[in-house]
């Protein structure tokens, strides 16, 4: 896995900080040990100190230890200037490099050529402070990203394979798919797989949040990385590598890491509107003192003005938050896909639910079948086309119809007509299986009452359709799921209106809308009809998030402002989503909107600490209180400076309180006579 790409934080004028963190410390130490000499023998330093010392070439003695430093120290500075300059995107490091040559060409005029005083320790200092932001920068940088570190981190390297009766110890990259491994107590699961003998609790809090292990069984799947309780377990591994979903995760967390929002936009704006305006600053200030006849002042304010404005900060007051965001999200259960749509959540005033799979828990029972032919013909028809649908209402179907005793037999010309249902030819006989609304589309008439009577309990009802006649009727229950109820009551809590939109006939919308009271619902409607809804409620000024789990569900996803898919959901509408919710619950577009809003704010904040300040921080350094005896001197004008890349730094850790702690479990000590009454 290649960490560097991470470390590497794009958009601070491109610098590279895993390479230059020892650079910028080691360039630290050296340029602070020589700036003590230069402070010693400065005139001012000794009047404010009350001794003297002098000896001849004192000035040159200066000089030369000074030019080490602004060679020295100020190399990265000189160095990213001619890179900046080069891309024609002048920034930060224009502007330190062009504030500490103005200091030091103009000091090392005085020393030889004109009259006035020199401002090496005031250069001295300030290149020391500046080498210390970047240090710490750097730091925190790496901090940031470490945070993806500790995803995979999670992932256990060793496996017990278990071979030939005995168990040995393997790599986890050279397990294959269909190997059989040991899971001892308290250990991690090395790989994605489902049980296939053993019992216990896992625990999959670093990707759902959810603190309470989960009980599994044989036939349950189990994620790589989760973390086994008390009990043993036997695993086939089912995927390995980069096909896990912790590796899913980790590419999905580094994606949104990397992917730019608009606030990141701003971010970059406002630091080169910064750079305008501390030339512009610059400028008037020198010619202001200058003008009024004060030409050694001028320059100092100058200097001032230029490190002063140093939109240092901002190259980290977002991608700091970003890192950090995007990783704490993906571990409380939230996996952000796209950044702008994370960060459009908090604005989100109308929230539209897809039924079945999202509100409901999409596991279908067979409850009725109303048959016009033979049921076994009907089933067996019926199944055979089904068997090919990945809709979950099919799934159900099958297995109801495989234990019935149906034979499935092969289908020919099948084609999914998604949020209606399925059609193909089997035997050589035109089928649909499907909604109320293919019924209609069909132009086929039913007013049977036992099938309005099923659909006012909120039954999901589908209709076979064979050769173009009616052939029978196939009732479905689902549960709402728990958490639906209480999602949906919060959300109202916080004024947001809900909606439910479903392709299921309008009886189960009904039914479904009542007892969760919901605000309103849009029953029997296509996937296009889908994002017309969401458009409809856009145009009427609301921030639509679209929450949905199938195929009918993805064009309303790319529509809505936010598109949330349910992680249990099909692919497309994964794809097509801004947000994935790991945990399948609605109760966590709750937490998605709690992050999104948390995360907004800490930008903003973090964009006030680093560019805000200069609002006052400028006209103070061009001396604007001169008159009152208060001026900002070089020094410390970098000092605020890189106060300010701090409290961005620290700031932004705060969000960490958001973070899920992950216990990283020792592994128990199992002797080896217990491992194997373990395994027989
Ligand atoms: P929702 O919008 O509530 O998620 P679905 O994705 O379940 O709706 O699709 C809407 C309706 O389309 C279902 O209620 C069902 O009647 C019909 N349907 C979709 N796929 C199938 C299928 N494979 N077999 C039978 N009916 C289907
Ligand atoms: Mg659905």
């Amino acid at each position: 896995m290649d960490h560097g790409t991470n470390m590497k934080h794009q958009d601070h004028q491109g610098h590279d900080h895993s390479v230059h963190i020892s650079d910028f410390k080691i360039r630290f130490i050296i340029s602070t040990i020589l700036t003590i000499p230069i402070l010693i023998l400065s005139e001012t330093i000794q009047i404010w100190l009350g001794f003297e010392l002098t000896f001849p070439f004192q000035k040159e003695t200066v000089f030369i230890i000074a030019t080490l430093v602004y060679f020295y120290g100020g190399w990265p500075f000189l160095k990213g200037m001619v890179s900046e300059i080069k891309k024609k995107q002048p920034g930060m490091m224009t502007l330190i490099a062009m504030a500490i040559s103005v200091a030091f060409f103009y000091s090392a005029a005085t020393v030889f050529f004109i009259s006035g005083s020199d401002f090496f320790w005031e250069l001295g200092t300030l290149i020391d402070v500046m080498l210390l932001g970047h240090w710490v920068e750097a730091k925190s940088i790496m901090g940031a990203s470490r945070a993806l570190e500790e995803l995979v981190k999670i992932m256990p390297t060793t496996a017990h394979l278990i071979e030939n009766g005995g168990v040995i110890d393997v790599p986890v990259s050279e397990l294959e798919i269909g190997d059989v491994v040991l899971i001892r107590p308290g250990e991690k699961i090395p790989s994605d797989g489902a049980v296939v003998d053993g019992n216990s609790y896992v625990n999959e809090a670093f990707l759902t949040g959810e603190s309470k292990p989960v009980s599994k069984s044989t036939g349950n799947d189990v994620i790589g990385g989760s973390i086994n309780a008390e009990g043993f377990l036997h695993v086939q591994i089912e995927k390995t590598g980069e096909e896990t979903y912790l590796f899913q995760v980790i590419k999905l967390v580094r994606e949104a890491q990397m992917s730019k929002s608009r606030t990141q936009d701003l971010a970059n704006r406002a630091a080169a509107l910064l750079f305008y305006v501390a030339i512009i600053a610059g400028v008037i200030t020198y010619s202001v003192w200058f003008a009024i006849g004060f030409p050694d002042f001028a320059l100092e304010r100058t200097v001032t003005v230029l490190v002063i404005a140093c939109p240092h900060a901002l190259g980290l007051a977002i991608p700091l938050v970003v890192a950090l965001s995007t990783s704490i999200t993906a571990k409380s259960g939230v996996l952000i896909r796209d950044r702008t749509g994370f960060e459009n959540a908090r604005k989100i005033n109308a929230i539209v639910f897809d039924k079945t799979g999202t509100l409901t828990e999409g596991n279908f029972g067979v409850t009725d079948v109303i048959s016009l032919i033979s049921k076994e013909e009907l089933l067996r028809l019926t199944a055979a086309l089904e068997i090919n649908s990945e809709h979950i209402i099919a799934k159900s179907i099958v297995e109801y119809s495989e234990n019935e005793g149906v034979k499935i037999e092969p289908t020919t010309d099948f084609t999914v007509l998604p949020g209606q249902g399925v059609h193909g030819k089997v035997n050589g006989k035109s089928v649909y299986v499907g909604s109320p609304n293919l019924l209609k589309q069909l132009k086929i008439k039913t007013n049977d009452s036992k099938i309005m009577q099923l659909q006012e309990q909120g039954k999901t009802v589908v209709f076979i359709i064979i050769e173009n006649q009616l052939a029978g009727a196939i009732a479905l229950s689902d549960q709402i799921r728990e958490d639906s109820k209480s999602a949906i009551k919060k959300l109202k809590e916080k004024g947001i209106r809900t909606y439910m939109l479903t392709g299921d006939a309008k009886e189960v919308a009904e039914w479904v809308a009542k007892e969760l009271e919901i605000d309103d619902y849009f029953a029997e409607v296509l996937p296009h009809e889908k994002a017309d809804k969401i458009l409809s409620l856009k145009e009427q000024g609301y921030k639509v998030a679209m929450v949905g789990d199938g195929i009918n569900d993805a064009p309303a996803l790319v529509t809505a402002d936010v598109g949330i898919a349910i992680g249990a959901g099909t692919d497309v509408a994964i794809e097509s989503a801004d947000v994935i919710l790991v945990k399948n619950n609605p109760d966590d577009v709750l937490k998605l909107l709690e992050l999104s809003q948390k995360t907004y704010s800490k930008m903003v904040q973090n964009l006030w600490w680093a560019a805000g300040y200069n609002i006052v921080a400028i006209p103070l350094a061009a001396g604007i209180l001169a008159s009152l005896g208060f001026v900002i001197n070089p020094a410390i004008g970098a000092i605020l400076m890189s106060l300010s890349t701090v409290i961005v730094a620290l700031n932004s850790q705060t969000l960490r309180k958001h973070d899920i702690k992950v216990k990283v479990v020792t592994h128990k000590e199992t002797s080896s006579s217990e491992t194997v009454k373990a395994i027989t």
